[in-house]
């Protein structure tokens, strides 16, 4: 099926509140540029040398989503153009966006990765951690950011019902931090979990994001 194909297909899947986002990681412009010509206006990348590249070289139309885990000395580079970063795993990276962010008078969009698998691999936040930085935040610790929501990965697994239940439990921690945070700013909604493997089952437990590669653009 062609890159247009694919991502009609998905899309008549997802109600209308739920974005895609075409994780098109390693894949040459052109290929971005089929599913560009589609209508596809978000794309995520993981790597900040390769997302500016294609920032650089791409339609200005074009929502850029940085995915990958973010390494402080690079931060700079995607602020002037990133519209979300969804990797925010620690409190330094946290405090270099503000830093980059105020620099341009920007408020820069982010989502909290937290850290939901049962993988040491992955990155993210604890809840203890979470709660902490989030009482720092609202303390206007960071007053460039914006956190509109949280982002999560569930362990790599065949088992469905171990999946969901990470999700569903990333989508409780959201609900309450939601009410305890952000219960007056309706900013705070983005809920950016599933990938080409089991975005069914994140939106069956309340993603409104999700980040889909291979199933779009085949296998890396
Ligand atoms: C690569 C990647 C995806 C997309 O993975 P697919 O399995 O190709 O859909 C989603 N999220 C993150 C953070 C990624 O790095």
């Amino acid at each position: 099926m062609s890159i247009a194909a694919n991502i009609e297909k998905i899309k008549q899947q997802l109600s209308q509140n739920i974005k895609l986002i075409a994780v098109s990681k390693t894949k040459p412009v052109e290929t971005l540029m089929e599913a560009y010509n589609s209508g596809q206006k978000i794309f995520g990348e993981n790597k900040v040398q390769e997302l500016v590249g294609k920032f650089e070289q791409m339609p200005k139309d074009i929502e850029w989503h940085m995915i990958g885990h973010l390494q402080s000395n690079k931060v700079k580079y995607i602020i002037p153009f990133v519209a979300l970063i969804h990797s925010v795993d620690s409190e330094n990276i946290l405090l270099e966006i503000n830093k980059q962010a105020a620099k341009i008078n920007k408020i820069q969009q982010v989502l909290l990765q937290i850290s939901i698998a049962d993988e040491e691999t992955k990155f993210g936040f604890e809840e203890a951690e979470l709660f902490n930085l989030l009482v720092k935040f609202k303390n206007h610790e960071f007053p460039n950011i914006e956190i509109v929501g949280l982002m999560g990965m569930a362990t790599f697994t065949e088992n469905e019902e171990q999946i969901a239940n990470e999700f569903a439990g990333l989508k409780k921690l959201f609900d309450n931090v939601k009410a305890t945070y952000f219960s007056s700013q309706e900013s705070f909604h983005q809920l950016s979990m599933g990938m080409s493997s089991d975005y069914q089952i994140a939106i069956a437990n309340g993603s409104n994001l999700i980040r889909v590669g291979s199933t779009i653009f085949g296998g890396r």
